[in-house]
């Protein structure tokens, strides 16, 4: 199997809240594409519950589009414990850090009905709950992101 990025990081050596850039890829012409780790838990301590992480991709989907360009994709983490960004170019991560926050910040205050949730939108549109949402929102600023270096297994 290729390698992939994420089985290299050491993740019990990471503290979350964070962002962290996971990867840099160049397209044949020459583009860069990001990967950046938006964790919200600790890694084995906590996981998102499915509706809440549902409703984190609906929301962040929009609000990280209004405070970083180029954001091609925002998806859960398959072990929800955070989402996974692919952006166009090389954001500074400091400057995805202040997009993040305020995209969290946005879901924290979030009060309106969820975008996107409808049988025609939405492929499991039942399974949603902005309340959980917006406490993990809340809990994530609260206990204070930071930008996390990649701490490699040793093998
Ligand atoms: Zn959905």
């Amino acid at each position: 199997m290729a390698n992939v990025e994420s089985f290299d990081l050491d993740h019990t050596r990471v503290h979350a809240p964070y962002v962290r850039l996971a990867g840099l890829k160049r397209t044949p012409s020459g583009d860069a594409v990001s990967k950046y780790d938006l964790r919200l838990l600790q890694p084995n301590q906590a996981a998102i519950e499915p509706a809440a992480i549902h409703t984190l991709e609906h929301l962040l989907a929009g609000y990280l589009r209004d405070h970083l360009q180029g954001v091609l994709d925002v998806s859960p983490m398959g072990c929800r414990t955070g989402m996974y960004m692919a952006v166009i170019a090389e954001p500074d991560e400091q400057g995805v850090l202040k997009a993040f926050e305020s995209a969290l910040r946005d879901v924290a205050a979030h009060d309106q009905p969820i975008p996107g949730v409808s049988e025609l939108e939405c492929g499991n549109y039942r399974d949603h709950d902005l309340g959980a949402a917006r406490g993990h929102a809340r809990s994530a600023l609260e206990a204070g992101l930071k930008v996390q270096e990649t701490v490699l297994l040793e093998r």
